[in-house]
């Protein structure tokens, strides 16, 4: 590290060294990171000021260096461009890089490998640590918004161009955690490009370019960009329920990823309203919480038990009692089901396995034709095919069971589990 290192930056034998390079016309700043790993507790500027002293050199001004040709002599320019670019954002840290006109750094090696040096820093390093150093010094200390330099995943990567003054960001991707609840049917989880046209907009589609118009993700990503000033947001789900079916009960995790985003600092209960507002009476949001990056996986890769409740049409009547009896051969076996033919065309045509843990008979409308269950299983069971029995492909089925034609009319998640907020290591909150 510059500016920790070993020996005296007054130690003689720098003296034939140091007039080499002062004669090839450096400025303080140049001479200095020649030997920028000599000693501790100066800057580099420092470290040539004690070299001509100690040695009777002269240097020259930036402007006039054979090496930097004026780059040093704007530093506090420099960080009056990356201050100002910086303003426009909220955030904790930050990390200044600077692109360097190649010219310079190929004079710099050139100059260390015409004297010997090796304990240098080139003119890179250096204006990174100067104008970040002198930012954080003046954005520190009370009645300001204080910015601190990270070296390790800042929340803004600030990377000034030098020839040109200008600044580049990549602001941290802020991850924010809920649980959502739909309420209606026929909204899907994620955007849905329209097949006909793929999303640029046709007739079909009414120009929308959209197979469904709402979804899910728009309704709660669009107030979250807007609070965070993020032009993009991507949806990590829990799982998803089908277009026609809703999510209820304490609602479906997930994590919204707004990359690039202008603010940070945004109240989250003021945010869940925003979207609760926006969204109503579709779906609403709770529990919202900041995360890291990690949350993504873990909700992402959920396979816990989900419940749902089911609403089941009979072709022919069927008794009470022999609901109860196949509700009770249904709960606790395995079902052997082959893709659905309804997803059939966009998924791999193979068989899985999944228990049934939960089989509860909760309502039978007195003509036998209609009645409600509680069913709950593993992750990936699919409820309209365990129901319907899709034509063999799953098996046993409520309606091979029955030996009744039997069909799921509306279906209802009402308890998905899922990582809660805590378990996703949430961001200590300000
Ligand atoms: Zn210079
Ligand atoms: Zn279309």
């Amino acid at each position: 590290m510059p500016g920790a290192g070993v020996g005296d930056i007054r130690d003689p034998q720098l003296a034939e060294p140091a007039r080499e390079a002062a004669e090839l016309g450096l400025c303080e700043h140049c001479l200095g990171r020649c030997f920028a790993r000599v000693d501790f507790g100066y800057g580099n500027d420092e470290r040539g000021r004690i070299l001509v002293e100690e040695h009777d050199l002269e240097t020259t001004t930036p402007e006039e260096c054979h090496v930097c040709e004026g780059l040093m002599g704007r530093v506090d320019r420099m960080r009056d461009v990356v201050e100002a670019d910086l303003a426009g954002w909220a955030f904790d840290t930050f990390l200044v890089g600077t692109r360097v006109p190649p010219d310079v750094l190929e004079r710099e090696e050139m100059v260390w490998e015409a004297i010997g040096a090796e304990d240098t820093e080139s003119a890179k390093s250096e204006l990174n640590r100067e104008i970040g150093k002198q930012v954080e010094a003046r954005h520190s200390g009370i009645g300001r918004e204080n910015w601190t330099v990270e070296f390790d995943g800042p929340d803004v990567n600030a990377v000034l161009d030098t020839r040109f003054d200008h600044v580049d960001h990549v602001h941290k991707s802020l991850f924010i955690y809920g649980r959502y609840r739909k309420h209606v049917r026929g909204i899907p989880q994620t955007r849905w490009p329209c097949r006909n046209c793929r999303g640029t907009g046709c007739t079909e589609c009414g120009a929308s370019g959209l197979n469904y118009i709402l979804s899910v993700e728009d309704l709660v990503a669009a107030p979250a960009k807007q609070a965070t000033g993020a032009s993009e947001a991507t949806f990590h789900g829990a799982g998803r329920e089908d277009v026609d079916a809703r999510c209820l009960g304490s609602g479906r995790p997930f994590v919204l990823e707004l990359p690039d985003p202008r603010r940070r600092f945004v109240n989250l209960d003021v945010l869940r309203r925003a979207i609760t507002t926006c969204a109503a009476p579709a779906v609403s949001v709770s529990e919202l919480a900041f995360v890291d990056k990690d949350a993504v996986s873990e909700v992402k890769g959920h396979r816990g038990r989900k419940t749902y409740a089911a609403e089941v049409a009979f072709e022919d009547p069927v008794p009470t009692e022999t609901l109860f009896k196949v509700s009770d051969m249904l709960e606790g076996t395995q079902v052997a089901q082959r893709t659905p033919s309804r997803v059939a065309h966009r998924r791999a045509d193979k068989t899985r396995h999944r228990d049934v843990t939960r089989c509860l008979l909760v309502h039978r409308r007195d003509d036998g034709l209609q009645a409600r269950f509680l069913l709950q299983g593993d992750a990936g069971l699919y409820i309209k095919e365990l129901v319907s029995g899709d034509e063999g492909r799953s098996d046993p089925s409520l309606a091979g069971l029955l030996d009744v034609g039997a069909r799921c009319t509306a279906l209802d998640v009402v308890d998905v589990g899922g990582p809660s907020a805590l378990d996703a290591t949430i961001r200590a909150e300000e």
